[in-house]
């Protein structure tokens, strides 16, 4: 027995697997066969290690837009359904690339669908969320000293329909997977090397964070930081795994999200993000606005959608910020509730951005929304509206101002590269 066996053995006479990696490659790490074959190197790294693993991984490059773009020259109005069970194959062909490209290589490897991994999601079609993982059959081939390469994104309903999980969901199924094995890690990899300041490659001066709380993360990634799901870092917490977001391509260390409490720092702000497309709908001459707006955000939660309602007494109306991919689907509820909550007519308004800066505890710090509101004057960026809440202080401006409104918070808020240097110092 070598080492590497030794280790999984001690390992699996305490019941459970202690040295479980999870790793998880995104679109552009298998954006190619060439791609395909160095991350088939990065697993046997790993296994090498000794440890067992599990790969999760999503389509190849941008398959997932091609595929919606097909559906976009058939019908403007899908059936989820469909929809679930075409966008669920771009992933099937990374699984079983990974996994020849392993076997090529002498290790052994199984794919599996995400109903195969018994990924178990509710029926919200087209953005399901996980419900439970029946792991059995995952364990049984590492048992055996497999490696299992698990398609991300996708689960299976329990009326037996193929549900996806929302876009960027691969991610999702990585770290409930790690959390389902109570694995030892997830290491996410990716096209960038880490967690920036605000998205690095839209403002050049943003600075990596080498280590950051779930909270924080989740913080940044819910306001907009597209660089893990907001959704992993749930599953992530409640097991307290690890996950180290890292670079496919350069070998540099990366970020690491853990459970520990975050010290405060000297800078209360830590982060800018943004949303480029988001669309407000204006609901007019509401009857009973309150009413209303309760029973508009339960509809809008039992289909997981987010969105931020605000009311405008002065005008007696709803307005709703939602993201463009969410669009189609509320004027649809709205159109169909109409007579049940009253209202007189609605108005759309696209091109619009939310620009955010994210902190830790910004309670009764008035002075930070003071300063965004300042700093966006400054720069000629007209705010529309402005919202806070205890960890961020939201802006909603014109699209076109999105790229000005970013590069001036993350400089008014000393988070510009050599700036965070001196801080840390
Ligand atoms: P993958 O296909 O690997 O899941 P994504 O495109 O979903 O990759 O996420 C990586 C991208 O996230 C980066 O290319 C980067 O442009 C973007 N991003 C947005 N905000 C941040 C941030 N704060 N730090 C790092 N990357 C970010
Ligand atoms: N392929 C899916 C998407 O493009 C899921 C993912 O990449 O995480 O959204
Ligand atoms: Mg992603």
């Amino acid at each position: 027995m070598d080492r590497s066996d030794h280790l999984s053995f001690l390992n699996r006479k305490e019941g459970h697997l202690l040295s479980t990696i999870v790793q998880k490659f995104g679109g552009t790490s298998v954006g190619s066969t060439e791609r395909i074959k160095r991350m088939a190197e990065k697993i046997i790294q790993e296994k090498s290690k000794g440890h067992d693993v599990v790969a999760v991984v999503s389509a190849m490059g941008k398959t997932t837009d091609a595929l919606v773009k097909l559906v976009s020259e058939i019908t403007s109005e899908p059936s989820k359904r469909e929809m679930d069970m075409l966008l669920s194959t771009g992933e099937q062909v990374t699984i079983s690339l990974l996994t020849m490209a392993l076997q090529q290589q002498g290790v052994e490897a199984i794919s599996f669908t995400g109903w195969q991994a018994g990924v178990r999601t509710d029926s919200i079609l087209g953005n399901a969320h996980i419900q439970a993982i029946e792991t059995g059959r995952i364990k049984s081939e590492l048992n055996v000293g497999r490696v299992v390469v698990v398609a991300g994104f996708q689960g299976i309903t329990e009326e037996g329909d193929i549900s996806t999980l929302g876009r960027g969901g691969s991610d999702i199924t990585a770290a409930a997977l790690a959390s389902a094995l109570k694995a030892d890690r997830c290491d996410i990899y990716t096209d960038v090397d880490g967690v920036y300041t605000s998205d690095p490659r839209f403002v050049k001066k943003a600075s990596k964070i080498t280590s950051l709380s779930y909270v924080d993360m989740q913080n940044l990634a819910v306001m907009g930081a597209g660089v893990l799901h907001p959704r992993a870092i749930k599953h992530a917490k409640k097991f307290g795994i690890p996950l180290y977001i890292k670079s496919s391509f350069e070998n540099v260390g990366g970020t690491l999200i853990h459970g520990k409490i975050k010290q405060n720092g000297p800078i209360p702000v830590f982060g800018v993000t943004f949303e480029k497309d988001i669309h407000r709908v204006e609901m007019f001459e509401c009857e009973d606005v309150e009413g209303f707006r309760e029973a508009f955000m339960s509809e809008l939660s039992s289909r997981h959608i987010q969105g931020d309602v605000y009311i405008q007494r002065c005008r007696n109306s709803l307005s709703l910020l939602i993201k463009k991919q969410d669009l189609h689907e509320v004027l649809s509820i709205l159109e169909k509730e109409k007579d049940k909550w009253k209202y007189s007519r609605i108005e759309e308004r696209s091109n619009l951005s939310k620009v955010s800066v994210i902190g830790g505890d910004m309670k009764g710090r008035s002075e930070i929304k003071v300063g965004v509101c300042r700093m966006l004057l400054e720069s000629g960026v007209r705010v529309k509206l402005i919202g806070e809440s205890s960890i961020s202080v939201t802006a909603v401006i014109e699209k076109s101002h999105v790229q000005s409104a970013v590069e001036c918070l993350h400089t008014g808020f000393g988070l510009d590269y050599k700036d965070t240097l001196k801080a840390s110092v």
